[in-house]
């Protein structure tokens, strides 16, 4: 025995590897298990334990890190093995919703373990260095106690007591994500396949990164728990926008997004600003017709 940490990995996918590889390398004394034992090889042969079985897994370590493809499986893993829990901290990187991860930590925490939710803000080979950081939420104490064996991991994060916070902060950061990836294709199919690459480096990336700095709201804003005002007024924005989804139109290239974004757009001016910007209302809504 050694004063290592000791850490056990259950799921042994591609986030799962990463998981372990990251233990190992710490020096973390490490058990793994996965359905398929044979992904398990490489990190037997660089120092971790196979269990043979996710009893033998959970005996293991104290502290426990599930990271498998869904809920169901996570059910099922944990289910027949309840007795094995008590004492341990479970810390479930699982991607799910709020509700799931709040059933789960009230199911664990009946068992006598510390449960601890996770959303991983990043992907595999962002594993192990410092540009990914792990959502926590659930138990502060386990939390404390864990973390510096999840440093090893990525930056650690704790949103709050409540076990469904790392899993809905982890939704909402990954929704705010997909829309960039969405804008980001569109913008790319209308400077068209040649000039794309170009495109993306020298001036989509520096403007994006640009535009993600209005996003954050000023000290007065935050105070007042206002979102950031308006320094680009809706009725330019809407003109701005139409303007894109003709230009769009025009290069041939799908206006789905764009009409998509239009609709709530529409919906804002009528509601906040009644006839006065009627005409820009109108113009929107051929724009979502035609
Ligand atoms: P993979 O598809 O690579 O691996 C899925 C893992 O789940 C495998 O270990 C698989 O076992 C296991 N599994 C699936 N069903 C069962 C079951 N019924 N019983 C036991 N084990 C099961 O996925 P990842 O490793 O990439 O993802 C794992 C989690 O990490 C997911 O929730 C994902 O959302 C999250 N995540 C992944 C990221 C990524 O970029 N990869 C980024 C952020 C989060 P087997 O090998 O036997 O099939």
């Amino acid at each position: 025995m050694t004063d290592e940490p000791s850490v056990t990995i259950i799921g042994l996918g591609s986030m799962g590897q990463a998981l372990a590889n990251a233990c190992l390398a710490a020096g973390h004394r490490t058990t793994v298990w996965n359905r398929t034992p044979a992904k398990a090889d490489a990190l037997v042969a660089r120092g971790a334990t196979r269990a043979a079985t996710v009893s033998d897994a959970l005996w293991a370590s104290d502290l426990v890190i599930l990271c498998v493809l869904d809920y169901d499986a996570v059910d099922e893993l944990l289910a027949p093995n309840a007795d094995m829990l008590k004492g341990r901290v479970l810390v479930n990187l699982t991607n799910g919703r709020p509700e799931q991860a709040r059933r789960t930590g009230a199911w664990v925490t009946a068992q006598g373990a510390e449960y601890l939710d996770g959303g991983i803000m990043a992907i595999p080979s962002m594993i192990g260095k410092p540009e990914g950081f792990i959502l926590y939420s659930g138990s502060s104490a386990a939390f404390d106690r864990c973390r510096a064996a999840l440093e090893v991991l990525a930056v650690p994060t704790f949103v709050g007591e409540d076990a469904g916070l790392a899993a809905l902060n982890d939704l909402a950061l990954l929704s705010g994500m997909y829309g960039i990836f969405a804008g980001a294709r569109h913008a790319t199919a209308l400077i068209g396949p040649e000039r794309a690459a170009e495109f993306t480096t020298s001036l989509l990336i520096p403007w994006l990164q640009a535009m993600a700095n209005v996003l954050a709201p000023s000290s007065a804003e935050r105070e007042a728990g206002d979102i950031p005002s308006e320094e680009s007024p809706l009725d330019m924005q809407a003109t701005a926008l139409a303007n894109i989804v003709q230009g769009s139109r025009s290069e041939g290239v799908g206006i789905d997004l764009l009409t998509h974004l239009l609709t709530p757009m529409r919906d804002i001016i009528a509601a906040g600003e009644g006839d006065a910007l009627s005409d820009l209302v109108g113009l929107i809504e051929k724009e979502i017709r035609s």
